[in-house]
């Protein structure tokens, strides 16, 4: 026993300046350390010899650096750093550094070190461009595998390695927080044995059985804490609405025009059970683009109000706030005029709750949602998780949830004393990984049909770096379907204007992906604009055609305008961000046409293009872009012509983006402990450690007898959130 545990401070240990360096990684104490885990492994036993170095192949091999020499670069700014270094055996080869100013501190003469990357020819020698190189100590000579950490430049990665080696030497083996059943029967590596392993691997099957054991870890601490928030919010009270014969409910069915599909059915009498109950539900219905959420949505609505009580229905912008609003009027009819004129004898009112309206009106419908007037209240997430007093809320319904996180969703929770139920809608398919983390504490219902009588939507990639005569086609089609009394979308990334430089236009989208630079590495010009597109287009190829302009930048009751406008089809064309993206219904557009499709990520265009087809004129979606064939942007974009199924989409999407992000939602605190972690990869560990979560919560719902469990739900979403959970139970 040295005393030293997983929480003791670095400083004592690894001296007070690589303590003050480790800071920099947000290290402070022996357990922070010992969780930065090595980024990868350089196995000594695959280094190549120069001498046998092949053109076009993946090398790792050891070497002294001879020579180095900063160059001018010749077509760009900045400079090269040419390094010639030697191995073991005498043979020498040429690298070169593009960040030559960076690196020429690290790379001089003299060093030895681990370089890795593709052998190519330049000036008819053989040499490696811009490796990745790991200075290289001698404790390391002895090892089989050198291990790479994520460095800073206050601390390289050899530092990082000799501080945690430093520590583990004198570390007593932590308490493995995982139960022995679970560690029995999953055959896991113990904790301690799993830490020396992943940081001192002696092979690959140690880095395997390590990793494996560690991403357990990080997977009970995600699934322990959403059964805890489940929990937490499922023993709340909530005021029970039983479906009421004869109701609103009843008569609104017995209206409809259509007939729900199996989906709808099936969902329709979950939420009806749910909304039932004397707790809380909280669920998630995943519904593809026109799948019919709506009505879905307005059902559970009415069931609450012939409860007595009122609904509120969250829509994510003002002008899907507004559209909502109507099509609920629309749908209900006379049941949705109640006080006025024609109006059924049970009806309810939809009242409109935007920060466009007019004082007056607004001052009404705030009172109408205060007095119980309203029995349905459409509004923007904003306005009404901050203004609204209502008299009696018993469901909220939140529509497009991919913009709405699990923080938000719990302040919508934590209004009065009964909780309201919750209804979250989204088009946005989940990968099953993400179901079971991100949306955790829901339940999850899918509507997996779509209403008979859709039309398909052809997705075609037009390829301007290959076909630019496609170009001109592309708007003679818009006129083919405007001729055949149908509407068109064009979709730009940003807005444009004078005021304004081209990334500040990113804003009207929240999404990550837009004018994210692309891997494929070009140089590139800005983004096309929705307010230099709509001129151009009007001069040229569209003339003729009446076009509107509709962004997130215009006054609300401009945008509302347009839109209407566009709707009633007065405008036969309709230049927009991504602001159309979410929701917007109008079944006679017939055509979208997506230019610099490539700025756009995958699940994005699925959204977008979901506004088209939607009467039953079949539907074309035109991806425009001007990357070249084989990058991957044009893979994405043929991905998504290739598939109209938005759950591989999703999957797709997932694995292009930063899982970080995805992840990061479920965090609040300073940092994430999720390190290794992937929602492609652990499905399976990610299930079953749902399943044991769900047992050891129901069995100790204060973790009381799983102390060490409790702590690595604080290690996992930090301690504030962990205390939130544990210290009410
Ligand atoms: P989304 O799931 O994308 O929100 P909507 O609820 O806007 O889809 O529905 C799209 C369209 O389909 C609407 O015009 C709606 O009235 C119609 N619709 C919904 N359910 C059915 C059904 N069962 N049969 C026919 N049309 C339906
Ligand atoms: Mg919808």
């Amino acid at each position: 026993m040295t005393g030293i545990d997983m929480s003791s401070a670095l400083e004592p240990l690894v001296g007070k300046r690589t303590a003050a360096a480790l800071e920099s990684l947000d290290i402070a104490t022996v357990g922070e350390l010992v969780r930065h885990y090595p980024r990868r492994y350089v196995d000594r036993g695959k280094l190549t010899d120069i001498a046998g170095l092949e053109i076009g192949e993946q090398a790792t091999l050891v070497a002294q650096v001879e020579k180095s020499a900063l160059r001018d670069m010749r077509s760009r700014r900045g400079k090269l750093l040419s390094v010639v270094i030697r191995d073991e055996k005498g043979a020498t080869i040429d690298c070169t550094f593009f960040n030559g100013h960076k690196v020429q501190h690290v790379i001089h003469p003299g060093v030895r070190a681990v370089f890795s990357g593709k052998v190519g020819v330049f000036n008819g020698k053989l040499q490696l461009t811009h490796p990745q190189f790991e200075p290289f100590d001698e404790a390391d000579e002895i090892r089989p595998f050198l291990s790479v950490y994520p460095a800073t430049g206050k601390i390289t990665s050899q530092q990082v390695a000799r501080c945690v080696r430093q520590v583990l030497d004198v570390l007593d083996d932590p308490t493995d927080p995982l139960p022995e059943l679970v560690r029995g029967r999953e055959k896991l590596t113990d904790l301690g044995r799993a830490l020396r392993r992943i940081h001192v691997p002696e092979s690959e099957a140690d880095i395997h059985a390590a990793r494996h054991r560690l991403v357990w870890d990080e997977a009970m601490g995600v699934q322990l804490a959403l059964a805890l928030r489940r929990q937490a919010t499922a023993t709340r009270p909530a005021a029970a609405c039983p479906p009421v014969p004869g109701g609103l409910l009843d008569a609104f069915d017995a209206q409809l025009p259509f007939a729900l599909t199996a989906g709808q059915h099936a969902v329709g009498a979950e939420i009806a059970a749910d909304l039932a109950r004397e707790h809380p539900m909280n669920r998630l219905v995943q519904g593809d683009v026109g799948a019919g959420k709506t009505v879905v949505a307005l059902r559970a609505m009415l069931q609450v109000v012939d409860g007595g009580r009122q609904a509120a229905l969250l829509a994510p912008t003002e002008v899907l706030a507004a559209q909502h609003a109507r099509s609920l009027r629309t749908l209900l009819g006379p049941l949705g005029k109640a006080g006025e004129l024609g109006g059924a004898e049970q009806a309810t009112s939809v009242t409109l709750l935007t920060g466009s309206l007019g004082a007056k009106a607004r001052r009404q419908a705030l009172l109408d949602a205060q007095s119980g007037a309203a029995g349905i209240v459409v509004g923007t997430h904003a306005l009404i998780q901050e203004h609204v007093g209502f008299a009696d809320l018993g469901l909220v319904v939140v529509d497009e949830q991919h913009r709405f996180g699990v923080e938000q969703r719990d302040a919508l929770r934590s209004r009065g004393e009964l909780a309201p139920h919750m209804l979250v809608m989204t088009a946005t398919p989940i990968p099953r990984t993400v179901a079971m983390t991100v949306y955790g504490d829901l339940e999850v219902s899918a509507l997996r049909e779509l209403p008979k009588g859709r039309s398909p939507i052809a997705t075609t990639v037009v390829p301007l770096a290959e076909k630019p005569s496609w170009f001109e086609r592309v708007w003679r089609r818009v006129h083919e379907e405007v001729a055949a009394g149908h509407q068109a979308y064009v979709v730009c990334p940003r807005v444009g204007g004078a005021d304004t430089g081209a990334d500040a236009d990113l804003v009207d989208t929240e999404d990550p992906d837009i004018g994210a630079d692309s891997d494929d590495g070009q140089a590139k010009r800005p983004p096309m604009a929705v307010l230099e597109v709509a001129p151009k287009l009007d001069d040229g190829p569209l003339h003729g055609l009446r076009i509107g302009v509709l962004h997130g930048k215009l006054p609300p009751d401009e945008k509302d305008a347009v839109m209407r406008a566009f709707e009633r089809g007065e405008l036969d064309v309709l230049v927009a961000t991504t602001v159309i993206e979410v929701g917007v219904d109008v079944p006679n557009s017939t055509c979208m046409v997506i230019l610099d499709a490539d700025r756009f990520g995958l699940s994005q265009l699925h959204q977008l293009r979901g506004r088209v087809g939607r009467g039953s004129a079949p539907g074309v979606c035109l991806l425009v872009t001007d990357m070249p064939a084989a990058t991957t942007a044009r893979e994405r974009l043929d991905a998504v012509a290739g598939t109209t199924d938005g759950f591989e989409l999703a999957r797709l999407d997932l694995e292009l983006r930063r899982e970080g992000d995805v992840l990061g939602a479920l965090q609040s605190g300073r940092r994430s402990g999720l390190r290794l972690l992937s929602l492609l990869r652990h499905e399976e560990v990610i299930s079953k450690a749902q399943v044991y979560a769900q047992h050891v919560v129901a069995d100790d719902p204060g973790l009381r007898r799983h102390p060490g469990l409790a702590a690595l739900v604080g290690e996992t979403v930090g301690d504030e959130e962990r205390a939130a959970y544990l210290d009410k139970v």
